[in-house]
């Protein structure tokens, strides 16, 4: 039998109603800050951000575009960054002078986003911001603009709405901290 998430969960740190209500206001607050904006496109970075993305644009009523972008930073290990960044998949639309909004699940570190905030920035938008969902704080090691955060977490490993442990578990319906001992005993 394969492996239930169970087994790696140590606890779970933000339940789905939580989640989703924080979602909705979500969706208010950028609704009403986009209200006069007819060109918003909602640039999801693959593959984290997906799950949030669909829920987020139900509750965005400003008419907008979806695309999509994939970028990964390698270097040590599979759960930590270096400032190498990559991008694997580019956006399929040209972003000048429309309104960019960036559907990410997490920041930890800094170095994806910033990176990803570059590249775009040569590109000429009419404006270009940034929602996490989840926000590690503590951990940045490059100063970045965040404009709207779903939660502050402490530096903790976290899987399941989006977020993936070892390219699973993506479709949890919540955020769960990863058991490291369950984790080591595995490898
Ligand atoms: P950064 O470049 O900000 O250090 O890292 C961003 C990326 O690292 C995220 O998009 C995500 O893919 C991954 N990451 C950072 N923290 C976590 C975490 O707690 N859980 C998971 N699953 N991925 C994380
Ligand atoms: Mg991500
Ligand atoms: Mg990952």
């Amino acid at each position: 039998m394969a492996q239930n998430y169970q087994t790696f969960l140590k606890e779970v740190l933000i339940d789905e109603n939580t989640l989703q209500a924080r979602i909705v206001e979500l969706g208010k607050q950028i609704s009403a800050d986009y209200a006069d904006c007819d060109d918003l496109l909602l640039l999801c970075i693959l593959k984290g951000g997906v799950m949030f993305l669909c829920d987020l644009a139900r509750h965005i009523e400003v008419p907008h575009a979806m695309d999509f972008m994939a970028a990964s930073s390698y270097g040590i290990g599979a759960r930590a960054t270096t400032g190498s960044v990559r991008i694997d998949m580019d956006i399929t639309v040209p972003v000048k002078d429309r309104h960019v909004l960036i559907v990410e699940d997490i920041i930890d570190s800094g170095y994806t986003l910033s990176f990803v905030m570059d590249t775009l920035k040569v590109r000429n938008p009419a404006s270009l911001k940034l929602c996490t969902l989840l926000n590690k704080a503590s951990r940045r090691e490059v100063d970045i603009m965040v404009d709207y955060v779903g939660f502050e977490i402490e530096n903790k490993f976290v899987f399941g709405y989006g977020l993936d442990l070892d390219e699973k578990y993506r479709n949890l319906p919540f955020i769960g901290v990863v058991d490291e001992d369950a984790l080591k005993n595995d490898a």
